[in-house]
């Protein structure tokens, strides 16, 4: 019996160890920035530009764009390492990537029912079918986040998954976009992309409005110049490009975890640019996207850029305390956002000073 428990513990130890290795294993072998996307130029730069644009108060976007890039920086919510057994749970309900189990089955399904589809010159259709299968379960995890919207007062959290959608197309949840490097994360890639995008988080903001204050159509701020708002997109595309240009077409696909031969491009771009396989592309400059919207919004105050612990289900952790972000430049001189000092506990025993501990946007701005 005694011997029976202690080969239970050893193997159990065993075991915690083992996992222990892999994750450590892991960490050393992917780059911590590697699979985000968007980046904190789109997830918080231009999200609190456009809800300026859109008549939120300055404090209201600057609370939006904060909840919406502190799903990338989040504990329990980051896409490369949530604490958590199921981190591709984290990527799929929080960064649009869809099971890489539930993509496969989609595909298998689709082949199944009409074998031509396995022929190379139907892979569009193919793709268009796998496509069609994942909507509804991307619009599922969608749609959860903006009950979490509403509960919360902010539709930051919401937004950052919406707006991933448009990043991620064509990627799952087991590596995410980790071997296609930044690519995914930059505007540049695919500018019919990114304006779609656009006007889409400008309608949600609208949609935000409308269903949180209860305001009728006409009791809505006019609507935005959206020629004005594109010149500014287009800066974000021009000043924040990637070295790399892929056509469109590779992200139409859904097939990246499977198809070897994306990567093989991919890597023999790498090679002839001297970029070592470990090594991620430049990832888009946060400080060249304060610049475009500091320039875009004259008068109206440079915003603090808060990291709020969120839990895994995109609502508040209200136990801690938010943290401010700040620009530091990278070893490849570009200028990412880095969570300033420790994790603090709110609580009457804690010295820390909340901000704001709830996300909620207060009153109706009109
Ligand atoms: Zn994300």
């Amino acid at each position: 019996m005694l011997k029976n428990l202690q080969l239970k513990f050893i193997s159990k130890s065993l075991l915690k160890s083992l996992i222990l290795m892999i994750g450590l294993f892991y960490i050393l072998s992917v780059n911590s920035r590697n699979i985000y996307a968007y980046d904190d130029d789109t997830h918080f730069w231009l999200s609190y530009y456009l809800a300026c644009k859109v008549g939120y108060t300055p404090k209201q976007a600057m609370l939006i764009a904060s909840a919406n890039i502190s799903v990338d920086y989040g504990l329990e919510t980051n896409p490369l390492f949530p604490h958590t057994i199921h981190p591709s749970d984290v990527r799929a309900r929080l960064h649009a990537l869809p099971s890489t189990k539930a993509v496969k089955k989609c595909r298998k399904e689709a082949k199944d029912r009409n074998p031509e589809l396995k022929l190379q010159q139907n892979k569009r259709a193919l793709e268009e079918q796998v496509d069609i299968c994942i909507k509804p379960m991307l619009d599922e995890e969608q749609s959860k986040l903006w009950i979490v919207a509403l509960n919360e007062g902010n539709p930051g959290v919401f937004l950052h998954f919406f707006q991933d959608r448009f990043a991620h197309r064509g990627f799952t949840s087991r590596l995410g976009h980790y071997r296609a490097g930044h690519l995914p994360d930059f505007l540049s890639n695919d500018p019919d992309k990114t304006r779609k995008m656009v006007l889409e988080t400008i309608y949600k903001l609208r949609d935000f409005m409308r269903e949180h204050w209860h305001l009728s159509e006409s009791a809505l701020p006019p609507e935005p110049n959206i020629q004005e708002i594109m010149v500014v997109v287009d800066k974000f595309i021009e000043r924040n490009s990637s070295i790399i240009k892929l056509s469109p077409e590779y992200y139409e696909d859904w097939d990246w975890d499977v198809s070897d031969l994306k990567y093989k491009e991919i890597k023999e771009l790498r090679r002839q640019l001297g970029d070592s396989l470990l090594r991620p592309w430049k990832a888009p400059d946060s400080f060249v996207a304060f610049r475009i919207v500091f320039e875009a919004l004259l008068g109206v105050p440079i915003p603090k850029i808060w990291a709020y612990d969120l839990n895994s289900d995109g609502s508040l952790n209200r136990q801690i305390c938010p943290r401010e972000l700040t620009n530091i430049t990278n070893e490849h001189g570009i200028s990412v956002l880095v969570p300033e000092g420790k994790r603090k506990r709110c609580g009457k025993t804690s010295t820390c000073e909340c901000f704001s501990i709830s996300l909620d946007l207060g009153k109706s701005p009109v």
